[in-house]
This record gives C-alpha cells, structure tokens and sequence, in this order.
C-alpha cells in the first residue's frame, strides 16, 4: 500500500497570518497546501521558500466562495492523493462601515467568503478525515466574533457564526478522531489590519493588556499546537490569541 503524504491545508496562505501557519506547518513536519485567490506571485513564493528550506509545499487557485470549486480540488487533489491531516480554514476579507449604511452585497460577500466558505471547505475536509479517521480542523475566527466591534457587523456575525460551527462540527466529529477547534486572533499587523488609521491602530493598542498588536507568527503558533499530536484530546475549544483581551 502507498503512504500518502501527511499534508496540511491551508486556505488564504499567501500572506499574512496564513503565510505563517503554512511555514510553522511545514516547519513542523507537514506537507503544505495553501491557497489563494488574487495573489498567485505571493503563494507560489510561499510554496518556493518552504520547498527550498527542505520542506514540501504547493500553491493553488481556490476561490473558497465558490462551493463547487471547493469541491474539484477536494476531489482532484487531495482525496486518494495525499493523507489530509489538517485543515486551517483561515482564508477572509474585511468590507467594515457603519451599519446604517452597509449593502447587502458588503454583508452577503463578507459571510459568503468567511462564514460559508469555511463551512464549504470543513465539509469536505470532513468527508475525507471521516474515512482516515483522524485529523484536526483549525478555524480562524477573531476577537471580534467574540465581543464584537463597530463597523463591523458582517464580520462579527460571520467570525461569530465560525465560533458555533466549530462547537458542532467538534461534537459531530469527536467519534471519528477528528478534532474542531477555532483560534481567536486579536489585533494582528497584516495587510488586513495595515489600512486602519493610525488613531483606531492606537486605540486598540491601548485596549489590548499587552499594549502591542500581535504577529502572524503569534497565531501561527497557537495553530500548530492545535494541529499536533499535544492537542489530541482538545476539541471544541477557541483558543484567544490576543495579549490579554477579556472576551
Ligand atoms: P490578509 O493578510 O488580508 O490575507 C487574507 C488571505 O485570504 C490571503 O491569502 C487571500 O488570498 C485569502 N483570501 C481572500 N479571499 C479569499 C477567497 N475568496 N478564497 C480564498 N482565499 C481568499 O488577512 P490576515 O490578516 O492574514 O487574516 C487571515 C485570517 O485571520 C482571516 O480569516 C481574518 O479574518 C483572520 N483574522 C485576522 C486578524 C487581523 O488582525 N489581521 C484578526 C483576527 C482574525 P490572496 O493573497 O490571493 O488575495
């Protein structure tokens, strides 16, 4: 019989905190997919540098938005080609204003991408995983799912709506060895977070204990705990990465 590589997907790993999960993954022992959907120069580096640091790594285009898309590669790349040992749905996109004004397409794109998305790519992830029976499925929900922030509802609602499709999948799953847990980033310094102007930027630093923004390499870590043989019996849990803030 064939081993098939233990391979860990990761969605949105061509910047920001994905980039630094699919190098700590990889770092970890774990062939790297990442994907992304507008910066192919960005993933095919990522992918570059983790296979010239001795690891295993590939790019792909995946739209997360698009069901049937996520359904392909499932059925194209991963199933009966590699052993999909973890999932880190960490793919996501901002469109913040304030509630009175924001249009239904703002709300629907923000929940399409970050709330249905995930769920799309968990339910095939689990499809798999179900027949390995084991894996670990890492969803990347925010401080803000947990205690909200103005200008933000889309966001909060689909962060939120993460929070529960992880408690549920976590019960769903438990009997076949596969474990759901969410990280909770706070105020991260990425490309998301780097348009914010520089008194809503201080702002949050002055309400975060630790009186800095994190790193991607911050959640990165917290993610790869989750992912390892550590974690085994943790399921169900969000795991707030965010220098202190009560939520
Ligand atoms: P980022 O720097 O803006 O990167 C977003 C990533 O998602 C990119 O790789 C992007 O791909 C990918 N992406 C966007 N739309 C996609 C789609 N439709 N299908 C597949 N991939 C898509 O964001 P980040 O700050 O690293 O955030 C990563 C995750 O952490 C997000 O879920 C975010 O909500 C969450 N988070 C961030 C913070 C923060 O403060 N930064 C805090 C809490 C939670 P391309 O490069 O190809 O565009």
């Amino acid at each position: 019989m064939t081993m098939l590589l233990p391979t860990a997907l990761v969605t949105g790993g061509s910047r920001g905190i994905g980039k630094a999960i699919a190098h700590t993954l990889a770092r970890e022992g774990f062939q790297v997919y990442l994907t992304y959907v507008s910066k192919p120069q960005e993933a095919e580096a990522v992918a570059e540098a983790i296979v010239s640091a001795g690891g295993a790594a590939r790019a792909f285009c995946l739209n997360v938005g698009d069901a049937a898309a996520v359904a392909d590669f499932f059925a194209n790349e991963i199933k009966g080609k590699v052993e999909l040992s973890v999932l880190v749905n960490n793919a996501g996109i901002t469109k913040d204003g304030f509630l009175v004004r924001m249009k239904d397409d703002d709300f629907d794109a923000v929940i399409g991408i970050n709330l249905r998305g995930a769920f799309v790519t968990l339910r095939e992830a689990a499809k798999i995983m179900t027949k390995q029976r084991h894996g670990s499925i890492i969803n990347i929900s925010s401080v803000v799912g947990q205690m909200g922030n103005a200008c933000q509802v889309n966001y909060s609602a689909a962060k939120a709506g993460l929070l529960g499709i992880t408690k549920s999948a976590a019960k769903e799953l438990a009997g076949r060895n596969i474990t759901v847990n969410a990280v909770a980033p706070g105020f991260i310094e990425t490309d998301m977070t780097a348009g914010l102007p520089d008194d809503v930027k201080k702002s949050y630093e002055e309400a975060i204990p630790m009186k800095r923004m994190g790193t991607a390499s911050d959640v990165a870590e917290a993610v790869a705990f989750l992912a390892s043989e550590k974690a085994r019996y943790i399921t169900g849990q969000v795991l707030a990465v965010n220098g202190g803030m009560y939520c």
